[in-house]
């Protein structure tokens, strides 16, 4: 079955007169059991992870809404959770313990970070960051007999780098150690972690899955059973789970997907070529554009492109630039992306990150291109771009 048929397919009720096309709302805390044995017995054969027993492990539509996911990751066993910072945040604690260390790419989403120095680190597991365009032999000589997991994210939040998931992949199944990948920018739509070999996908599913700015959740897909067990075993002992409205809702959004993506990736390629020839622009970070350095590893290994990318302007002058975005009418400032809407965000440098702070520009812009029309985009970044002088 193709993606588009699966979006629509998945995590539906059966057909029938009392089925309507979405699955109901299941709200519960309780669910009862027909007599004493089954009661008993709830827990027995795996059914915890597949059965409906109690609210906090998931009701029928956290259900649907991880079986849809794990389908669509191609996984062995998928949990949703209740944002994608507790996505990564579980998914990491499931194969972290004290003594552990981990690698991360440098260019991971902010708190994911902040996870690792903090929670970690109190815990006793040490995190080393590496440069996202590492070689495979720099990346070996960081490796330390505890090393269990290698994180990466691509591209990099905020300065969008590549990563070569491949060879990485290699050298961590070299040498035993597992991967996890953040791949919120890709989706499984462009992208399928688990099918180049990383041992657990990462979503935070309030963007470009939930898709329409009113939905925090996440997922976990993991590419073998043992390990899936494992991270929901994690999820469920820290009671880590979504509302039923909030699935409802993911799955709602998820049913036009590929077209919101395909129409989005088509705007923002428009609008970011029209950027990166501006004369107030100094680079367009975006792997899809030929003149980002990461966009050989993105044609090579992925199958299209999220609509969200950054912008580094010549000027680093602050009035100009609030002059620009505060007059925006169609790119409203804000934090998340992934939703119908234009949306920018503006970072201020240098980036907490070990190597690459970007210290040499004073801000980073983010663009997320929506479902506008892209010639009133355009003519809105036009007239931003005039106001910078
Ligand atoms: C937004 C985001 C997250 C966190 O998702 P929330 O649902 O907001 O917690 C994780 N990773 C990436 C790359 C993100 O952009």
């Amino acid at each position: 079955m193709k993606d588009e048929t699966r979006l629509v397919q998945l995590g539906r009720s059966g057909v029938g007169f009392e089925q309507p096309v979405n699955l109901p709302v299941y709200r519960a805390s309780t669910i009862m059991s027909p007599d004493l044995d089954s009661y008993l017995n709830r827990f027995a054969d795996g059914r915890r992870y597949e059965k409906v027993t109690y609210g906090a492990t998931g009701t029928q539509n956290a259900r649907a809404l991880a079986d849809a996911v794990n389908q669509l990751e191609h996984g062995a066993g998928c949990m949703v959770t209740a944002s994608g910072l507790s996505a990564v945040t579980m998914a990491i604690s499931a194969v972290i313990n004290t003594g552990d260390h981990l690698l991360m790419a440098d260019t991971v989403y902010g708190p994911a970070r902040r996870f690792c120095n903090d929670y970690l680190g109190r815990m006793g597991a040490d995190t080393t960051y590496f440069a996202p365009g590492i070689s495979a032999a720099d990346l070996e000589a960081l490796i330390r007999p505890n090393t269990k997991l290698i994180y990466l994210e691509a591209p990099g939040s905020l300065t969008f780098e590549m990563q070569d998931i491949p060879a990485i992949v290699a050298l961590a199944k070299s040498r035993g150690i597992l991967t996890a990948m953040d791949n919120t920018w890709a989706t499984p739509l462009y992208f399928r972690p688990l099918d180049f070999g990383v041992d657990i996908s990462i979503q935070a599913g309030t963007k470009y899955i939930a898709g329409h700015s009113d939905v925090i959740i996440g997922m976990i897909s993991m590419g073998d059973e043992a390990l899936a067990k494992r991270v929901m075993d994690q999820t469920m002992m820290f009671g880590d789970i979504p509302s039923p409205d909030d699935c409802f809702m993911t799955l709602r959004g998820m049913r036009t997907m590929s077209v919101r993506l395909e129409r989005q990736q088509r705007s923002a390629l428009t609008v970011a070529r029209w950027l990166e020839k501006r004369p107030e622009v100094a680079r367009v970070l975006y792997p899809p554009l030929e003149s980002d350095p990461g966009h050989a590893l993105w044609k090579r290994d992925f199958n299209g492109a999220a609509s969200l990318f950054g912008v580094v302007l010549k000027s680093g002058d602050y009035d100009g630039l609030r002059r620009m975005i505060n007059g925006l009418e169609h790119f409203h400032i804000g934090s998340s992306w992934g939703g119908f809407e234009s949306l920018v965000a503006v970072n201020r440098t240098p980036l907490d990150r070990a190597e690459l702070t970007w210290s040499d520009v004073p801000f980073l812009l983010r663009f997320h291109v929506g479902l506008e029309d892209p010639d009133d985009l355009l003519a809105d970044l036009e007239a931003g771009l005039g106001r910078l002088a």
